[in-house]
Formats: C-alpha cells, structure tokens, sequence
C-alpha cells in the first residue's frame, strides 16, 4: 500500500513540474523569432514545434541543464 501512496504522490510532483516548466517555456513570445538570449534567429523547425519558443536551442539545452 505504502508504494502505491507514495507513486501517486510523485506522480502529482511530476506532473505539477511538467505544468510549471511548461508555462516557463510558454512566455509571451515577442514573434520575432529571435532568441532573447544570444539574438540568433531561432531555426524554423524549433518554431513550428511551438511559436512561444523566445530561445534557440543552445540556449534553451543550456538553460535546462543549469536548472537541473
Ligand atoms: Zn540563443
């Protein structure tokens, strides 16, 4: 039983970080394609996947590792 509890509560962990990353990631976006962080134009691609992205992908691997 114990086990059982003690996913669900990780679960609920997991899920409240997934949430809270997400709407890191979706913050106003200026539109311009440009990464807010090094002024490179984010690739095409990286847009299309989502639009709210305001960092290319050096910036936003580099951002996620640094937060862990
Ligand atoms: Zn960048």
């Amino acid at each position: 039983m114990e086990d059982v509890e003690l996913a669900s509560k990780f679960e609920a962990m997991h899920l409240k970080n997934s949430i809270k990353r997400h709407f890191d990631e979706a913050e106003p976006s200026d539109g311009n394609g440009i990464c807010i962080d090094c002024g490179e134009e984010i690739p095409e691609a990286r847009l299309k996947i989502d639009p709210g992205f305001r960092r290319c992908i050096a910036c936003q691997t580099r951002r996620e590792r640094k937060r862990g």
